[in-house]
């Protein structure tokens, strides 16, 4: 078995003496997730961290096999931020890493990740970058919000809710009675953390990253 693909890597977790388990999310082949001999060795000149893109090499003898994972830099756009952006990538990327299992084909979560670490050097609103992230990478795992219109009246203006229940927009005259039961709009960082707790409840995962509960 062997993979020559190219992807983002999604987490390096140290293993032995100074290799790691590293994931990475390509496009074509979903998450692929192999031992990185040396990753973590204080001789390696190109350390695999989170964030960078590259072209990844994994072999095993067999498929239901860890693996070996070789990973070459191609870039790293997550390099140039700092403070709280910087959490906001972790937490793109854990959550990614949470989420997503191996092999498992999502070509929208990568084209959605791509484009946010990519963006974050040409935007100066880093928090509306990364909930629309948040937004897209709950479409992409089935539980897609829309808050393109009004659920109730389809006017695209003065929406003012956004339904816990549905994660769907309200206008101020249809969500006006029920404001205490509703979210603000547009959805903020506290807001999108019930509908991430929501999607992890159902897909069976424990805990959302630290990184994220961070950011709240
Ligand atoms: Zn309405």
């Amino acid at each position: 078995m062997k993979i020559e693909t190219s992807g983002i890597i999604l987490s390096v977790r140290p293993l032995g003496d100074s290799g790691a388990v590293v994931r990475a999310l390509s496009r074509d082949r979903g998450v692929v997730c192999g031992f990185s001999y040396g990753a973590t060795g204080r001789k390696t000149k190109s350390r695999p961290m989170p964030g960078m893109f590259g072209r990844i090499s994994w072999r095993a003898r067999l498929d239901t096999e860890m693996g070996s994972l070789s990973f070459e830099t191609e870039s790293n756009p997550a390099a140039a931020s700092n403070g709280r952006t910087a959490t906001m990538v972790c937490s793109a990327l854990e959550l990614s890493d949470a989420f997503l299992a191996d092999g498992e084909i999502n070509p929208a979560a990568y084209d959605i990740l791509e484009k946010f670490l990519n963006n974050l050097s040409l935007v100066t609103n880093h928090l509306s970058l990364y909930i629309e992230w948040e937004i897209s990478f709950l479409s992409c795992l089935g539980f897609a919000m829309d808050l393109s219109k009004c659920a109730m009246c389809g006017t695209t203006e003065n929406l003012s809710f956004i339904s816990p229940k549905t994660g769907r927009a309200a206008c101020d005259k249809c969500g006006g009675q029920f404001s205490d039961k509703l979210f603000p709009f547009p959805p903020s960082l506290e807001s999108m953390m019930f509908f991430l707790r929501r999607a992890s409840a159902e897909m069976d995962i424990k805990s959302l990253p630290a990184s994220r509960m961070i950011l709240n």
